[in-house]
């Protein structure tokens, strides 16, 4: 039985369009520089670049010279360049590597000598997405991946199965270390797409960080109906109310919604889905049995730790329980950080 959830993808009409670039602020500072590296950089000196740039992966956030560091501790690590979204109305990941495979084939390659990685791959959206970028990137592997949700974690549970560590490294962050290594360039830009049933135009943006995101939505020419301002992903984003708040690497969406998703929490059916869903093994509805009895034993609440927030046990369930909050609620349970 496969793992995950397969969801209604929506990012063709985001892709149809080129990324196109909202100006900058004003009151932004310019992009900082500073020495290109020497061909033939070792492994210290690519984390270093990634540092002076201040790379931040978009796929989880992370400084990417201190990722690379701690892929470099893992024993025998693939590398594998996350090409593309798991969200369905997301394509900034895969928007980036179509318009240019070469630069992010240059980054995964100084990413993979920073960290010793055994061999480095292109995770890409579709077999498709690999036949576009094949004639500009070769010496590397590619794989596709798959089309169920949530894609990262469900590939990494793939390569450990195989008994391999898969590191993910974002699209954006090897084409941010690529102009670091080559032009001396700090990360100051990202490309995040604006969508959303309340978004008229769906389009890929390339941002100045730190530009509001009104700025970036305004791209998406919002409906007057827009009742919601989604941030992060459709399927576990946060809703924002201060459209002042600044895009950072992390913003991979902003999405104009009519409405946000009905949580009506009918009671559970034993269907089994969320089970099903869950890329880390953990059982939502027992887990959600032992809270609602009143009084969870901490030590039934098995494996909560390992949950990734991913969010595809609650798209899941039909009775529309939001069982990654109730995970989320265990969680601090077993740390003696809750009650039940
Ligand atoms: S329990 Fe956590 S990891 Fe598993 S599907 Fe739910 S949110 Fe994702
Ligand atoms: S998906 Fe929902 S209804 Fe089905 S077993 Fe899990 S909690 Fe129960």
């Amino acid at each position: 039985m496969p793992r995950g959830v397969k969801l209604d993808l929506a990012k063709e009409p985001s892709l149809k369009e080129q990324i196109i670039t909202i100006p900058a602020p004003k009151k932004l500072p310019a992009p900082k520089m500073f020495a290109p590296l020497r061909k033939k950089a070792g492994a210290a000196k690519i984390i270093g670049a990634a540092e002076m740039a201040g790379i931040v992966d978009e796929l989880d956030g992370e400084p990417l010279g201190k990722k690379l560091a701690r892929f470099a501790a893992a024993d025998a690590p693939v590398l594998v360049a996350a090409c593309f979204d798991e969200d369905p109305m997301t394509s900034a990941g895969q928007a980036v590597f179509r318009e240019n495979p070469a630069q992010v084939l240059a980054g995964l390659n100084l990413a993979a000598l920073a960290c010793g990685a055994v061999s480095k791959k292109i995770a890409a959206a579709s077999r498709e997405e690999i036949r576009r970028a094949q004639k500009a990137c070769t010496a590397v592997e590619f794989l596709t991946a798959g089309d169920r949700y949530p894609a990262a974690a469900l590939l990494r549970r793939k390569f450990s199965g195989k008994g391999k560590a898969a590191c993910l490294v974002g699209a954006q962050a090897c084409l941010a270390l690529a102009a670091a290594a080559s032009r001396g360039l700090a990360q100051s830009e990202t490309v995040v797409t604006v969508a959303g049933d309340g978004a008229a135009r769906w389009v890929n943006c390339r941002v100045r960080i730190g530009t509001p995101l009104r700025d970036v939505l305004a791209a998406g020419n919002p409906l007057p109906e827009t009742a919601a301002v989604v941030v992060g992903s459709s399927v576990n984003g946060r809703s924002v109310t201060d459209l002042s708040e600044p895009v950072t690497t992390a913003t991979r969406c902003i999405l104009a919604m009519k409405r946000l998703p009905r949580r009506a929490a009918l009671p559970c059916v034993g269907c089994g889905r969320c089970e099903r869903a869950c890329p880390r093994g953990i059982i939502p509805w027992m887990i959600l049995q032992q809270l609602e009895s009143g009084s969870p034993d901490p030590f039934r609440l098995f494996n909560v730790e390992r949950c990734i927030r991913c969010g595809a046990c609650s798209v899941v369930c039909p009775s529309e329980i939001d069982l990654a909050a109730a995970v989320g609620r265990a969680i601090k349970i077993k740390e003696g950080r809750g009650d039940p």
